[in-house]
Protein backbone atom coordinates (compact mmCIF):
# COMPACT_ATOMS: atom_id res chain seq x y z
CA UNK A 1 0.00 0.00 0.00
CA UNK A 2 1.59 2.91 -0.92
CA UNK A 3 1.67 6.39 0.93
CA UNK A 4 4.10 8.75 0.90
CA UNK A 5 7.07 9.36 -1.48
CA UNK A 6 10.78 10.02 -0.01
CA UNK A 7 10.84 13.01 -1.49
CA UNK A 8 7.48 13.67 0.48
CA UNK A 9 8.47 12.44 3.67
CA UNK A 10 11.71 14.70 3.45
CA UNK A 11 9.16 18.16 3.31
CA UNK A 12 7.29 17.11 6.38
CA UNK A 13 10.01 15.79 8.11
CA UNK A 14 11.83 19.25 7.22
CA UNK A 15 14.94 17.00 6.13
CA UNK A 16 16.90 16.54 2.56
CA UNK A 17 15.93 13.57 0.50
CA UNK A 18 19.05 12.51 0.35
CA UNK A 19 19.20 12.03 4.26
CA UNK A 20 16.44 9.42 4.03
CA UNK A 21 18.05 7.61 1.21
CA UNK A 22 20.28 7.28 3.43
CA UNK A 23 18.45 6.22 5.92
CA UNK A 24 16.39 3.38 4.05
CA UNK A 25 20.23 2.42 2.46
CA UNK A 26 21.29 1.22 6.19
CA UNK A 27 17.86 -0.89 6.35
CA UNK A 28 18.51 -2.30 3.27
CA UNK A 29 16.37 -0.46 1.02
CA UNK A 30 17.51 1.04 -1.93
CA UNK A 31 15.00 4.26 -2.41
CA UNK A 32 14.80 7.14 -5.46
CA UNK A 33 13.28 9.87 -4.63
CA UNK A 34 9.99 9.17 -6.02
CA UNK A 35 9.96 5.87 -4.72
CA UNK A 36 6.67 5.55 -2.49
CA UNK A 37 7.47 4.05 0.88
CA UNK A 38 4.52 2.19 2.98
CA UNK A 39 3.20 2.89 6.81
CA UNK A 40 5.67 1.00 8.75
CA UNK A 41 8.41 2.53 6.87
CA UNK A 42 7.50 5.88 7.25
CA UNK A 43 6.74 5.70 10.89
CA UNK A 44 10.24 4.08 11.42
CA UNK A 45 11.91 7.07 9.34
CA UNK A 46 10.01 9.44 11.08
CA UNK A 47 11.17 7.90 14.70
CA UNK A 48 14.87 8.02 13.58
CA UNK A 49 14.36 11.90 12.72
CA UNK A 50 12.48 12.55 15.91
CA UNK A 51 9.23 13.48 14.64
CA UNK A 52 6.11 11.53 15.53
CA UNK A 53 3.66 10.83 12.46
CA UNK A 54 0.48 11.70 12.45
CA UNK A 55 -1.43 8.41 10.61
CA UNK A 56 -4.00 10.95 9.47
CA UNK A 57 -1.63 13.47 7.76
CA UNK A 58 -0.91 10.39 5.98
CA UNK A 59 -3.75 8.90 4.81
CA UNK A 60 -5.15 12.05 3.88
CA UNK A 61 -1.69 12.38 1.43
CA UNK A 62 -2.35 8.96 0.13
CA UNK A 63 -5.99 9.47 -0.65
CA UNK A 64 -4.40 12.31 -3.21
CA UNK A 65 -3.02 9.94 -5.49
CA UNK A 66 -3.24 6.41 -6.33
CA UNK A 67 0.44 5.11 -6.46
CA UNK A 68 1.25 2.99 -9.09
CA UNK A 69 4.96 1.91 -8.05
CA UNK A 70 5.18 -0.18 -5.45
CA UNK A 71 8.12 -0.94 -2.85
CA UNK A 72 8.74 -4.42 -4.56
CA UNK A 73 9.06 -2.24 -8.06
CA UNK A 74 12.30 -0.92 -6.95
CA UNK A 75 14.98 -2.81 -7.74
CA UNK A 76 13.39 -3.64 -11.38
CA UNK A 77 12.66 0.25 -12.43
CA UNK A 78 13.70 1.81 -16.21
CA UNK A 79 12.85 4.60 -17.30
CA UNK A 80 9.14 5.46 -19.02
CA UNK A 81 7.62 7.28 -21.70
CA UNK A 82 5.50 10.56 -20.69
CA UNK A 83 2.18 10.41 -20.75
CA UNK A 84 0.58 13.82 -22.44
CA UNK A 85 -2.75 14.93 -22.70
CA UNK A 86 -3.94 17.88 -24.71
CA UNK A 87 -6.12 20.46 -23.11
CA UNK A 88 -7.56 23.97 -24.26
CA UNK A 89 -10.61 26.06 -25.27
CA UNK A 90 -12.93 24.76 -28.07
CA UNK A 91 -11.41 24.97 -31.44
CA UNK A 92 -8.66 26.54 -30.62
CA UNK A 93 -7.00 23.29 -32.23
CA UNK A 94 -6.52 20.16 -29.50
CA UNK A 95 -7.79 17.60 -32.73
CA UNK A 96 -5.34 19.15 -35.43
CA UNK A 97 -2.30 18.96 -32.87
CA UNK A 98 -2.54 15.84 -31.87
CA UNK A 99 -3.24 14.86 -35.61
CA UNK A 100 0.32 16.70 -36.66
CA UNK A 101 1.73 15.32 -33.79
CA UNK A 102 0.57 11.45 -35.62
CA UNK A 103 1.62 12.28 -38.50
CA UNK A 104 5.16 12.66 -36.85
CA UNK A 105 5.36 9.15 -37.19
CA UNK A 106 4.91 9.00 -40.84
CA UNK A 107 7.82 11.38 -41.49
CA UNK A 108 10.13 9.25 -39.14
CA UNK A 109 8.89 6.35 -41.46
CA UNK A 110 7.33 3.90 -38.76
CA UNK A 111 6.06 1.60 -39.81
CA UNK A 112 2.18 1.74 -39.36
CA UNK A 113 2.11 5.35 -39.37
CA UNK A 114 -1.42 5.84 -39.93
CA UNK A 115 -3.31 4.78 -36.86
CA UNK A 116 -6.21 3.39 -35.85
CA UNK A 117 -8.36 5.49 -33.55
CA UNK A 118 -7.69 3.89 -29.70
CA UNK A 119 -7.62 6.58 -27.85
CA UNK A 120 -3.68 6.78 -27.36
CA UNK A 121 -1.02 6.86 -29.54
CA UNK A 122 2.97 7.00 -29.49
CA UNK A 123 5.20 8.58 -31.07
CA UNK A 124 9.12 8.56 -31.46
CA UNK A 125 11.31 11.29 -30.66
CA UNK A 126 15.13 11.56 -31.51
CA UNK A 127 16.73 13.02 -27.94
CA UNK A 128 20.23 13.40 -28.52
CA UNK A 129 21.83 10.26 -29.53
CA UNK A 130 18.35 8.26 -28.76
CA UNK A 131 15.12 8.18 -29.52
CA UNK A 132 12.68 8.52 -26.85
CA UNK A 133 8.96 7.90 -26.92
CA UNK A 134 6.08 9.71 -25.88
CA UNK A 135 2.59 8.40 -25.00
CA UNK A 136 -0.32 10.89 -26.36
CA UNK A 137 -4.07 9.83 -24.93
CA UNK A 138 -6.69 10.98 -27.58
CA UNK A 139 -9.21 11.70 -25.41
CA UNK A 140 -10.52 14.81 -24.50
CA UNK A 141 -8.20 15.94 -21.80
CA UNK A 142 -10.69 17.61 -19.91
CA UNK A 143 -13.08 14.27 -19.52
CA UNK A 144 -9.76 12.34 -18.54
CA UNK A 145 -8.64 15.33 -15.82
CA UNK A 146 -11.61 14.83 -14.24
CA UNK A 147 -12.25 11.32 -14.00
CA UNK A 148 -8.89 11.22 -12.56
CA UNK A 149 -10.06 14.09 -10.10
CA UNK A 150 -12.57 11.91 -9.13
CA UNK A 151 -10.82 8.58 -8.51
CA UNK A 152 -7.41 10.43 -7.46
CA UNK A 153 -5.93 8.23 -10.33
CA UNK A 154 -2.52 10.10 -11.94
CA UNK A 155 -3.12 8.99 -15.85
CA UNK A 156 -0.87 12.09 -17.30
CA UNK A 157 2.85 13.59 -16.58
CA UNK A 158 2.12 16.93 -18.45
CA UNK A 159 -0.40 18.84 -19.97
CA UNK A 160 -0.13 20.72 -23.35
CA UNK A 161 -2.39 23.59 -22.97
CA UNK A 162 -3.01 25.04 -26.82
CA UNK A 163 -3.96 28.66 -26.63
CA UNK A 164 -4.76 29.74 -30.17
CA UNK A 165 -2.89 33.15 -31.25
CA UNK A 166 -5.92 34.62 -32.48
CA UNK A 167 -8.36 34.07 -29.66
CA UNK A 168 -6.22 34.34 -26.26
CA UNK A 169 -7.10 32.97 -23.41
CA UNK A 170 -10.95 31.73 -23.01
CA UNK A 171 -13.00 29.81 -20.35
CA UNK A 172 -11.81 26.22 -21.13
CA UNK A 173 -8.30 27.98 -20.69
CA UNK A 174 -8.70 28.77 -17.35
CA UNK A 175 -10.45 25.32 -16.72
CA UNK A 176 -7.81 23.43 -18.30
CA UNK A 177 -5.13 25.30 -16.15
CA UNK A 178 -7.26 24.78 -12.61
CA UNK A 179 -7.37 21.14 -14.08
CA UNK A 180 -3.96 21.07 -14.73
CA UNK A 181 -2.71 22.37 -11.42
CA UNK A 182 -5.45 20.38 -9.34
CA UNK A 183 -3.32 17.16 -10.33
CA UNK A 184 0.10 18.82 -10.14
CA UNK A 185 0.81 18.28 -13.63
CA UNK A 186 3.39 20.40 -15.09
CA UNK A 187 1.89 22.59 -18.08
CA UNK A 188 3.60 22.88 -21.59
CA UNK A 189 1.93 25.73 -24.04
CA UNK A 190 0.98 25.35 -27.30
CA UNK A 191 0.57 28.78 -28.62
CA UNK A 192 -1.44 27.58 -31.86
CA UNK A 193 -2.61 29.16 -35.33
CA UNK A 194 0.80 31.24 -35.86
CA UNK A 195 0.24 31.20 -39.58
CA UNK A 196 -3.16 33.02 -39.04
CA UNK A 197 -3.12 36.35 -39.77
CA UNK A 198 -4.27 37.84 -36.43
CA UNK A 199 -2.23 35.92 -34.61
CA UNK A 200 -0.85 37.48 -31.56
CA UNK A 201 1.24 35.04 -29.72
CA UNK A 202 2.55 38.17 -27.20
CA UNK A 203 -0.87 38.89 -26.61
CA UNK A 204 -1.23 35.53 -25.63
CA UNK A 205 1.90 35.52 -23.48
CA UNK A 206 0.68 38.46 -21.17
CA UNK A 207 -2.53 36.85 -20.87
CA UNK A 208 -1.00 33.78 -19.29
CA UNK A 209 1.09 35.51 -17.54
CA UNK A 210 -1.88 36.95 -15.36
CA UNK A 211 -2.55 33.50 -14.75
CA UNK A 212 0.99 32.96 -12.95
CA UNK A 213 2.44 31.03 -16.41
CA UNK A 214 5.12 33.31 -17.51
CA UNK A 215 7.08 32.19 -20.36
CA UNK A 216 11.00 31.22 -20.05
CA UNK A 217 11.90 34.24 -22.16
CA UNK A 218 9.83 36.58 -20.29
CA UNK A 219 11.56 35.23 -17.56
CA UNK A 220 9.47 32.97 -15.96
CA UNK A 221 9.61 29.03 -16.08
CA UNK A 222 6.88 27.76 -18.14
CA UNK A 223 7.71 26.21 -21.58
CA UNK A 224 5.55 28.01 -24.06
CA UNK A 225 6.27 27.03 -28.08
CA UNK A 226 4.45 29.06 -31.08
CA UNK A 227 3.15 26.62 -33.45
CA UNK A 228 0.70 25.83 -36.56
CA UNK A 229 -0.79 22.79 -35.79
CA UNK A 230 -2.49 23.09 -39.45
CA UNK A 231 1.14 23.53 -40.97
CA UNK A 232 2.67 21.25 -38.88
CA UNK A 233 5.24 24.24 -37.62
CA UNK A 234 7.29 24.06 -35.05
CA UNK A 235 5.72 20.32 -33.32
CA UNK A 236 9.43 18.92 -33.26
CA UNK A 237 10.05 21.85 -30.96
CA UNK A 238 7.12 20.87 -29.00
CA UNK A 239 7.76 17.01 -28.85
CA UNK A 240 11.21 18.24 -27.53
CA UNK A 241 9.79 20.40 -24.93
CA UNK A 242 7.78 17.87 -23.39
CA UNK A 243 10.52 15.41 -23.10
CA UNK A 244 12.62 18.30 -21.26
CA UNK A 245 9.82 19.02 -19.17
CA UNK A 246 9.12 15.43 -17.90
CA UNK A 247 12.80 14.79 -17.73
CA UNK A 248 13.24 15.93 -14.66
CA UNK A 249 10.36 14.33 -12.90
CA UNK A 250 12.27 10.84 -13.19
CA UNK A 251 9.48 8.65 -14.69
CA UNK A 252 9.36 4.89 -13.85
CA UNK A 253 7.99 1.42 -14.05
CA UNK A 254 8.51 -2.04 -13.57
CA UNK A 255 8.18 -3.28 -16.66
CA UNK A 256 8.96 -7.01 -15.03
CA UNK A 257 5.60 -7.48 -13.15
CA UNK A 258 1.88 -7.84 -13.61
CA UNK A 259 0.37 -5.15 -14.97
CA UNK A 260 -1.77 -2.35 -14.08
CA UNK A 261 -2.92 0.93 -15.09
CA UNK A 262 -6.06 2.77 -15.86
CA UNK A 263 -8.94 2.36 -18.44
CA UNK A 264 -9.09 5.22 -21.07
CA UNK A 265 -11.99 4.02 -22.81
CA UNK A 266 -14.76 1.50 -23.29
CA UNK A 267 -17.20 0.41 -25.57
CA UNK A 268 -19.42 -2.29 -26.63
CA UNK A 269 -18.89 -3.70 -30.24
CA UNK A 270 -20.95 -5.16 -31.63
CA UNK A 271 -18.70 -8.10 -33.60
CA UNK A 272 -16.13 -8.49 -30.46
CA UNK A 273 -17.94 -7.43 -27.42
CA UNK A 274 -16.95 -5.23 -24.86
CA UNK A 275 -13.27 -3.70 -25.87
CA UNK A 276 -11.22 -1.34 -23.91
CA UNK A 277 -8.26 0.83 -24.19
CA UNK A 278 -5.82 0.27 -21.66
CA UNK A 279 -3.22 2.60 -20.44
CA UNK A 280 -0.22 0.14 -18.90
CA UNK A 281 1.35 2.24 -16.08
CA UNK A 282 3.53 -0.35 -14.47
CA UNK A 283 4.21 -3.71 -15.52
CA UNK A 284 3.51 -5.58 -18.93
CA UNK A 285 0.20 -7.07 -20.25
CA UNK A 286 0.08 -10.00 -21.65
CA UNK A 287 -2.55 -11.76 -23.97
CA UNK A 288 -4.11 -14.27 -21.47
CA UNK A 289 -3.79 -11.98 -18.80
CA UNK A 290 -6.56 -12.38 -16.21
CA UNK A 291 -7.56 -9.18 -15.09
CA UNK A 292 -9.97 -6.83 -13.11
CA UNK A 293 -11.29 -3.68 -14.28
CA UNK A 294 -12.95 -1.36 -11.37
CA UNK A 295 -15.71 -4.10 -10.83
CA UNK A 296 -15.53 -5.61 -14.41
CA UNK A 297 -13.60 -9.00 -14.73
CA UNK A 298 -11.72 -9.93 -18.08
CA UNK A 299 -9.56 -12.00 -19.43
CA UNK A 300 -7.29 -10.69 -22.61
CA UNK A 301 -8.05 -12.41 -25.44
CA UNK A 302 -6.85 -10.20 -27.90
CA UNK A 303 -4.88 -6.19 -28.09
CA UNK A 304 -4.06 -4.35 -31.00
CA UNK A 305 -1.65 -1.25 -30.27
CA UNK A 306 -1.90 2.10 -31.65
CA UNK A 307 -1.29 1.69 -35.46
CA UNK A 308 -3.79 -1.35 -35.35
CA UNK A 309 -0.74 -4.19 -34.90
CA UNK A 310 -1.85 -7.59 -32.93
CA UNK A 311 0.24 -7.86 -30.34
CA UNK A 312 1.10 -9.91 -27.55
CA UNK A 313 2.41 -7.82 -24.58
CA UNK A 314 2.77 -4.19 -23.93
CA UNK A 315 5.03 -2.46 -21.46
CA UNK A 316 4.85 1.01 -19.36
CA UNK A 317 3.50 3.92 -20.64
CA UNK A 318 2.07 2.09 -23.87
CA UNK A 319 -1.88 1.78 -24.82
CA UNK A 320 -3.57 -1.44 -26.27
CA UNK A 321 -7.33 -2.11 -27.01
CA UNK A 322 -7.82 -5.40 -24.95
CA UNK A 323 -10.85 -7.55 -26.13
CA UNK A 324 -12.33 -9.99 -23.14
CA UNK A 325 -13.61 -8.43 -20.81
CA UNK A 326 -17.24 -9.82 -19.30
CA UNK A 327 -18.89 -6.84 -19.55
CA UNK A 328 -17.99 -2.96 -20.87
CA UNK A 329 -15.68 -1.33 -17.89
CA UNK A 330 -15.77 2.16 -16.92
CA UNK A 331 -13.51 4.80 -18.34
CA UNK A 332 -10.72 6.43 -16.10
CA UNK A 333 -11.00 2.83 -13.48
CA UNK A 334 -7.95 1.28 -12.68
CA UNK A 335 -7.44 -2.52 -14.06
CA UNK A 336 -5.02 -4.60 -12.50
CA UNK A 337 -3.93 -8.32 -13.89
CA UNK A 338 -4.15 -11.12 -11.15
CA UNK A 339 -2.47 -14.45 -11.27
CA UNK A 340 -5.88 -16.16 -11.44
CA UNK A 341 -9.31 -16.06 -12.18
CA UNK A 342 -9.64 -17.02 -8.44
CA UNK A 343 -7.75 -14.01 -6.52
CA UNK A 344 -9.19 -11.60 -9.42
CA UNK A 345 -12.82 -12.60 -8.62
CA UNK A 346 -12.26 -12.16 -4.73
CA UNK A 347 -11.38 -8.77 -5.64
CA UNK A 348 -14.01 -7.70 -7.90
CA UNK A 349 -16.40 -9.79 -5.34
CA UNK A 350 -14.82 -6.64 -2.62
CA UNK A 351 -15.43 -3.83 -5.12
CA UNK A 352 -18.96 -5.32 -5.98
CA UNK A 353 -20.14 -5.17 -2.42
CA UNK A 354 -18.02 -2.20 -1.76
CA UNK A 355 -20.06 -0.50 -4.46
CA UNK A 356 -23.75 -1.76 -2.77
CA UNK A 357 -22.80 -0.38 0.42
CA UNK A 358 -22.07 2.93 -1.07
CA UNK A 359 -24.94 2.89 -2.69
CA UNK A 360 -27.00 2.15 -0.17
CA UNK A 361 -25.53 4.95 2.43
CA UNK A 362 -26.04 7.32 -1.00
CA UNK A 363 -29.45 6.32 -1.02
CA UNK A 364 -30.41 6.17 2.41
CA UNK A 365 -28.36 10.01 3.21
CA UNK A 366 -30.87 10.91 0.20
CA UNK A 367 -33.53 9.88 2.15
CA UNK A 368 -33.56 11.28 5.22
CA UNK A 369 -32.20 14.71 3.43
CA UNK A 370 -35.73 14.44 1.60
CA UNK A 371 -37.44 13.39 4.99
CA UNK A 372 -36.11 16.59 6.84
CA UNK A 373 -37.18 18.91 3.70
CA UNK A 374 -40.50 17.71 4.58
CA UNK A 375 -40.68 18.13 8.07
P1 LIG B 1 -10.42 21.62 -31.14
O1 LIG B 1 -11.87 21.97 -30.95
O2 LIG B 1 -9.59 22.28 -30.08
O3 LIG B 1 -10.16 20.17 -31.27
O4 LIG B 1 -9.96 22.36 -32.48
P2 LIG B 1 -9.78 21.74 -33.95
O5 LIG B 1 -8.51 21.01 -34.04
O6 LIG B 1 -11.01 21.02 -34.33
O7 LIG B 1 -9.60 23.08 -34.81
C1 LIG B 1 -10.62 24.04 -34.87
C2 LIG B 1 -10.46 24.82 -36.17
O8 LIG B 1 -9.21 25.52 -36.18
C3 LIG B 1 -10.44 23.94 -37.40
O9 LIG B 1 -11.14 24.57 -38.43
C4 LIG B 1 -8.96 23.83 -37.74
O10 LIG B 1 -8.75 23.63 -39.12
C5 LIG B 1 -8.44 25.18 -37.30
N1 LIG B 1 -7.04 25.12 -36.92
C6 LIG B 1 -6.48 24.30 -36.02
N2 LIG B 1 -5.16 24.51 -35.94
C7 LIG B 1 -4.87 25.52 -36.79
C8 LIG B 1 -3.66 26.18 -37.18
O11 LIG B 1 -2.57 25.92 -36.71
N3 LIG B 1 -3.79 27.18 -38.10
C9 LIG B 1 -4.98 27.52 -38.65
N4 LIG B 1 -4.98 28.50 -39.55
N5 LIG B 1 -6.12 26.90 -38.33
C10 LIG B 1 -6.08 25.91 -37.42
MG1 LIG C 1 -11.47 18.55 -31.13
Amino acid sequence: EGNLTVQELADRLGVESSEIIKSLFFKGIIATVTQTLDLHTIETVSEEFGVPVLQDDIEAAAKKTVEMIEESDMAHLIRRPPVVTVMGHVDHGKTSLLDAIRKTRVAAGEAGGITQHIGAYQVDVPHGDEHRKITFLDTPGHEAFTAMRARGTKVTDVAVLVVAADDGVRPQTLEAISHARAAEVPIVVAINKIDKEGAQPDRVKQELSGLDLVAEDWGGNTVMVPVSAIKGENIDKLLEMILLVTEVEDLQANPDRMARGTVIEAHLDKAKGPVATLLIQNGTLKAGDVLAAGPILGKVRAMVDDTGKRVKQAGPSSAVEALGFSEVPTAGDEFEVYTDEKSARAVVGDRATEARATRLAQQMASRRVSLASMS
